[in-house]
């Protein structure tokens, strides 16, 4: 059978015309959804804003803030200096030195602990990565600090929190 090139050109155009038309409504629909919203927004009645600080917004379940660290029932802190939530942090900024424990349940406790907090990257290995369940991130996403030394939280301070 012969080639008809009317017909193919004309098979063409309708196709390239679809795929206009297709491109349009998902470049127009987007955007015509983004108005609506921004629209219905305007004229809602509740406030999107809060009286902080005085008003603070609960952070989802999961939220992963300051790090704390725990005491035991006789209130000794629950961390035996092992290492490894140092080790298993990626931004290396925890610094562990180890003094000998005064009790005779565990060999050793910290006697520095410090995080850098402005180093952290808030990722929860050093969590995940104890043993004794010595350290947690707590909700808690503002402690302000105004400066660098601030930021370097001591073992006092992390067990306060
Ligand atoms: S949350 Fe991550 S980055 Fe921060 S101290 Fe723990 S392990 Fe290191
Ligand atoms: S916080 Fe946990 S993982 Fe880190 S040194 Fe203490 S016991 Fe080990």
């Amino acid at each position: 059978m012969a080639h008809d090139p009317t017909e193919s050109g004309t098979a063409q155009e309708h196709t390239s015309g679809t795929t206009e038309a297709r491109k349009k409504k998902e470049f127009f629909l987007p955007i015509l959804k983004g108005l609506a919203n921004t629209i219905a927004h305007i004229f809602r009645r509740e406030p999107n804003t809060i009286f902080y600080p005085e008003e603070r917004r609960a952070p989802y379940p999961g939220y992963r803030g300051e790090h704390r660290l725990k005491r035991d029932s006789l209130g000794r802190e629950k961390c035996v200096a092992c290492f490894l939530c140092s080790t298993a942090c990626p931004s290396h900024c925890i610094e562990i030195v180890a003094e000998e424990a005064p009790w005779d349940d565990r060999e050793k406790r910290p006697r520095i602990f410090n995080i850098d907090m402005l180093r952290c990257i808030y990722c929860g290995m050093c969590e995940e990565a104890c043993p004794c369940d010595a350290i947690e991130l707590t909700p808690i996403y503002n402690i302000p600090v105004l400066s660098r030394e601030d930021a370097i939280y001591t073992k006092e301070k992390l067990l306060s929190l």
